[in-house]
């Protein structure tokens, strides 16, 4: 694999690890706000980030590359409400759309196709965690308390 291609891949780790963090603060202002299924919701998703940048490391791996992990930025650490929590979940989830973006140009642009098909999954996934936090945030804005406490109660059946 090229250079160019294992820090790109890299710095995609790196940013994965900033996503889980996001997601793991939101998850104890969640949770200290009382809001535990909203917290489970978010702690699921902050697993989810960490089980990307161990996948990306053991690809690196695979393909006899070096994984690295550089300096994560801290975090937010406060949200008003939920609504606004999931708000800015989906605002993350879109920017991190457009890395994998750039990402798989940078794979076709060192012509390696294997680390192509390896992003697609995540191209693909990226779709599903915009439509999954797009669809808690219209609920979130449709319903009155009550229906909150609903919503919080099904969000902490995930899985
Ligand atoms: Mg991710």
């Amino acid at each position: 694999m090229t250079e160019r291609l294992q820090k790109a891949l890299n710095e995609q780790i790196t940013a994965e690890l900033w996503s889980a963090n996001l997601y793991l603060s939101m998850s104890f202002c969640l949770k200290r706000d009382g809001f535990d299924g909203f917290a489970h919701w978010m702690y699921r998703q902050y697993q989810e980030e960490v089980k990307h940048a161990t996948q990306m490391a053991h690809y690196l791996i695979n393909r006899n590359a070096i994984p690295k992990i550089d300096k994560v930025d801290v975090v937010p650490q406060c949200w008003k409400n939920p609504m606004e929590a999931f708000e800015d979940a989906y605002k993350h989830e879109r920017h991190v759309s457009k890395l994998f973006d750039l990402l798989i140009n940078v794979a076709h642009e060192e012509k390696d196709n294997a680390t192509q098909n390896f992003l697609w999954d995540f191209v693909h996934e990226q779709v599903e965690e915009e439509a999954s936090i797009l669809g808690i945030v219209d609920k979130l804005r449709k319903t009155n308390p009550t229906g909150y406490l609903f919503i919080d109660s099904q969000l902490g059946e995930r899985e």
